[in-house]
């Protein structure tokens, strides 16, 4: 299982939020937590970038209740500038994460290779 691919479908789901082509279904439609939550959210790459579980210190708590409290519909999207700017928060920060997590393996894989020219 291939973690920045992971993540980078949800850069992808994100990107397609902003430009008003689909709706935030959350734990249901969120790449990371079909494979990571299962009640407890464990594994998940934004979890481990963050240090915190269920989505906590990332834009996304923002964007729930901005949902909730300015529009309050069943389907979560873009109905207006704040959400647009919350949701494009939440697609910076999952760029961020990938570019964290091929940063990391490019650096695993330097170490590897000096490991095995010696
Ligand atoms: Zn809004």
């Amino acid at each position: 299982m291939d973690k920045i691919k992971i993540m980078e479908a949800s850069v992808r789901k994100w990107e397609g939020i902003i430009k008003g082509k689909r709706s935030d279904g959350g734990v249901i439609d969120c790449p990371p937590c079909r494979i990571f939550y299962i009640l407890i959210c464990i594994g998940c790459p934004i979890a481990a970038y963050t240090g915190k579980k269920f989505c906590k210190g990332t834009p996304y708590g923002r964007w729930y209740w901005h949902q909730l409290e300015a529009h309050d519909r069943i389907r979560k999207k873009v109905y207006c500038p704040e959400c647009l700017k919350l949701a494009t928060e939440m697609r910076d920060f999952m760029i961020e994460i990938v570019e964290h997590m091929k940063a990391q393996k490019a650096a695993k894989e330097k170490a590897v290779e000096l490991t095995t020219n010696e």
